[in-house]
């Protein structure tokens, strides 16, 4: 890669590199093509999951604009914010979440583990105020002199991205062979790197995203969005379209965080084949996604799929979940 690269700043914290497994019971299950799973589960920080590797950048980001205190917003139950409050104490910053949804009895999932870690959370009823709230909130933290660096929802500015560009190069270097990458997307930072890697260090294969919440169209041109301008860091500005991007949204129509027979399904088949967990939000829609694509015969019977987990478990344990599981 280009010199440039190592003018990336980066705050090393992530376990890395996750490991590959195989699923062979799974596999044998569906009657489908060879599937092995990348552990970003496993990335270490407070319970793991994909936005420890933006966070590696973010952090790095907001130290060198002389940030104290980290901002962000997400859902009630959003690994995102979980990982960003676990990151704020990690390196001595305050941390102030502003959480869409209702505010629980008493707090569960993720939401129990922002306590923990000392966030200042702002609840917002309607999403749709979020936004501005949000903005608010910043302004507040500014004119307070607490120093506040914005992160988007779900990390996913081109800062962000930077992670998975590098994951991509981790997973090339782990000597594997896919032919198929699928995952869950959502705000697009996952995606848009796993994207620009692919270009950057030839992964030969596809890269598909299964949308949790978003239609294909607003993916497909943000994705490509994201990975033109975060190619910029590498070197030469790659100019990405909507076409480069694979993303498929049919599993999610019942609308985010909506539990349905399908997510039960895919949950309960990664435990009882492979004693592995997904989560009620993410993995489990994306894994939804994977299952009836392999029924379908939609990969090739020889193709090797890849099924890279992006965290989320903590949101197993979280009331307003926890009991459509079963
Ligand atoms: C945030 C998240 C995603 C989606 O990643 P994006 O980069 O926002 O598209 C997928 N899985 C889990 C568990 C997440 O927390």
């Amino acid at each position: 890669m280009s010199s440039s690269e190592t003018a990336i700043a980066r705050q090393r914290f992530a376990h890395l590199p996750t490991p590959i497994e195989e699923l062979p019971r799974l596999s044998a299950e569906l009657a489908g093509p060879r599937i092995l799973v990348k552990r970003d589960d496993q990335t270490g920080l407070a319970l793991g999951g994909n936005k420890t590797r933006k966070l590696e950048f973010l952090i790095a980001e907001a130290h060198q604009q002389g940030a104290k205190t980290l901002v962000t917003g997400g859902a009630v139950q959003s690994n995102h914010c979980r990982q960003t409050a676990a990151a704020a104490c990690r390196f001595g910053m305050d941390c102030i979440l502003v959480l869409n949804g209702e505010k629980p009895q008493r707090p569960n999932g993720n939401l129990l583990l922002d306590r923990l870690f000392g966030a200042e959370v702002v609840f917002v009823e309607q999403r749709s105020e979020r936004d501005r709230i949000l903005q608010e909130t910043f302004d507040k933290a500014a004119q307070a002199g607490r120093r506040p660096y914005l992160l988007p929802y779900g990390g996913s500015s081109p800062t962000g991205a930077l992670g998975y560009v590098f994951a991509m190069q981790e997973f090339m270097q782990q000597g594997v062979s896919a032919e198929w990458i699928v995952f869950g997307t959502s705000s697009g930072g996952t995606h848009a790197g796993l994207v620009l890697g692919q270009r950057l260090h030839a992964y030969p294969g596809k890269v598909l995203g299964i949308s949790i919440d978003e239609p294909e169209d607003w993916l497909k041109s943000h994705v490509s969005s994201l990975a033109t301008q975060a190619s910029e860091r590498f070197g030469p500005r790659i100019e990405f379209t909507p076409d480069d991007v694979l993303a498929n949204d049919a599993y999610c129509q019942a609308g985010y965080g909506v539990v349905t027979a399908a997510e039960r399904e895919a949950i309960s088949l990664f435990a009882r084949t492979e004693g592995m967990l997904l989560d009620p939000v993410y993995t489990g829609r994306a894994a939804a996604g994977l299952i009836d694509l392999l029924r379908k015969g939609y990969f090739g019977k020889d193709d090797t799929v890849l099924f890279w987990h992006t965290g989320g478990q903590p949101a197993l344990f979280a009331d307003q979940y926890g009991d459509t599981l079963l």
